[in-house]
């Protein structure tokens, strides 16, 4: 049966002019995979609604996500109940940052500058690529074909499971990189993501509460060696004195 639904799948895919990759999750099944996400989310950790930290927190990230590469995605930002420092991003541009991270942050500069990084993996499809890796081929044509409820949970759950355990590994670099150009362009400075994970690595003997970049991220030297690279390409100065 199974075999049969991608012969056929894969028949149809070629005669609408794309054989590469049959087994490609569309744009509308991503959004889909996000909201389930971000409800699954929203019901563990409960949402902020204080709507002055809303309003901050919504009004820079639309800025970010308006030069990113998709701003036609229905993102939304909101902030979770949790007084770990974190962030996540789901497909479709469901973003959140927790209520510690909303605290922690020293700056506009800074939340944009992560704001910037989560924009950056929605925008980039990095979760869409990994479940169409992790699931099995089954539940993927499932997805597809029928956007079955089960299916879509599964897909949510990994995007999750990405998130807030194993992380993007390399493409954490490719979300610091293109984070920061992204809340440059919005009129941020360079230097907002760089200060953060500055103030994280001089903090890290708290691993409780701060999970972003501790658990699931590349080390933090790293990070920051590499965005000390970056940010005198955007603004002609060291990256300490933007
Ligand atoms: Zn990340």
């Amino acid at each position: 049966m199974r075999v049969i639904l991608l012969a056929i799948l894969s028949m149809l895919c070629c005669l609408a002019g794309g054989c590469e990759n049959p087994l490609e999750i569309d744009r509308e099944t991503e959004i889909e995979i996000g909201r389930q996400g971000a409800a699954d989310l929203e019901a563990e950790y409960g949402v902020v609604t204080n709507a002055q930290m809303q309003q901050r927190l919504d009004s820079i990230g639309q800025r970010v996500a308006a030069v990113s590469g998709e701003p036609s995605l229905p993102w939304t930002f909101k902030i979770l109940k949790s007084d770990e420092v974190n962030a996540v991003a789901l497909p479709g541009g469901f973003i959140y940052a927790t209520k510690g991270m909303m605290l922690y942050v020293k700056n506009d500069d800074q939340l944009a500058g992560v704001m910037a990084h989560e924009v950056v993996h929605a925008d980039h499809h990095h979760a869409k690529s990994a479940i169409e890796e992790h699931m099995t081929q089954a539940l993927l044509v499932e997805l597809i074909t029928q956007k079955s409820s089960d299916s879509v949970r599964q897909a949510a759950a990994i995007a999750l499971d990405l998130d807030l355990r194993q992380g993007y590994r390399e493409k954490e670099y490719e979300a610091d990189r293109f984070g920061t150009e992204y809340a440059f362009r919005a009129g941020y400075r360079a230097n907002g993501l760089r200060g953060l994970l500055e103030s994280m690595y001089e903090d890290k003997g708290d691993p409780a509460r701060i999970t972003w970049l501790l658990q699931s991220h590349p080390p933090l030297s790293k990070r920051i060696e590499r965005l000390e690279e970056l940010i005198p390409q955007l603004t002609g100065k060291p990256a300490g004195s933007t």
